[in-house]
């Protein structure tokens, strides 16, 4: 059965994609490229910032609403700076100091698929997520997740390189205390970059209740009017709300 939507990034009508095949990083707009886990969180964004969910299209202009967006926003990066003041920050940075522009910046903060590739501890990652958000402002994160706990890959890594060692290539470490660390298997994403952990989602609320967030949800709710639906329990968006 095709499902018929439209998508809240572009407009486009779309009737093309079989409701069997909308998943989280599946049902592409093919005008923008969106899937659906970035038309959730253009969803999520009209949902703080209007009370409802509405088109990019049909965001009024000059609200003086405030987006910081750090990861994976596709086509989102572009289409959100039309009507909101949004800009982009990089989290591995920040994870060392906030910039000071960056501090209690944001009505909305977007971070996805970033928390998964952070060097440890992650700690300090969501510490530093909070500080770019306002007092009472809203953290819309999408990062993959299981129910277990939290699997560290690489607990120690300090001073680490990615080597070529016969015929493979393996990630080579010398932790703080100097001890050799060698990990021979391990994931690299198409963009190059290694996955450091899977969370686990007990894990995610108590790091976030950590840093100082409250009100935390998981936001997985379908919205087929706008190509949202995920088939699965796992890996669905979560806010969070800084007091
Ligand atoms: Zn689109």
């Amino acid at each position: 059965m095709l499902l018929t939507f439209t998508c809240n990034l572009c407009d486009a009508r779309i009737n093309s994609i079989p409701f069997d095949e909308l998943d989280r990083e599946t049902g592409l707009c093919p005008r923008c490229g969106a899937n659906v886990r970035v038309r959730s969180i253009v969803h999520l964004v009209s949902q703080e910032m209007l009370g409802k969910s509405l088109e990019i299209s049909r965001w009024p202009k000059n609200t003086g609403f405030a987006g910081v967006g750090i990861g994976d926003l596709g086509t989102a990066r572009h289409k959100l700076a039309e009507k909101i003041d949004f800009i982009e920050a990089d989290l591995e940075r920040s994870c060392a100091g906030v910039p000071g522009t960056l501090i209690d910046r944001a009505d909305v903060l977007v971070c996805s698929e970033v928390l998964q590739h952070v060097l440890p501890p992650v700690q300090s990652a969501f510490d530093a997520l909070i500080k770019m958000i306002k007092p009472c402002g809203l953290l819309i994160m999408t990062v993959p997740y299981g129910f277990e706990t939290t699997l560290e890959h690489f607990p120690n890594l300090h001073d680490w390189k990615l080597v070529r060692a016969g015929g493979e290539t393996v990630l080579s470490n010398t932790t703080t205390s100097g001890e050799k660390e060698t990990f021979s298997n391990f994931r690299l994403y198409e963009d190059g970059k290694l996955e450091m952990r899977v969370f686990g989602l007990e894990d995610i609320r108590k790091a976030l209740r950590l840093a100082g967030f409250t009100e935390i949800r998981i936001a997985g709710g379908d919205h087929l009017a706008y190509g949202i639906q995920f088939r699965n329990p796992w890996s669905l968006p979560i806010t969070a709300r800084k007091p």
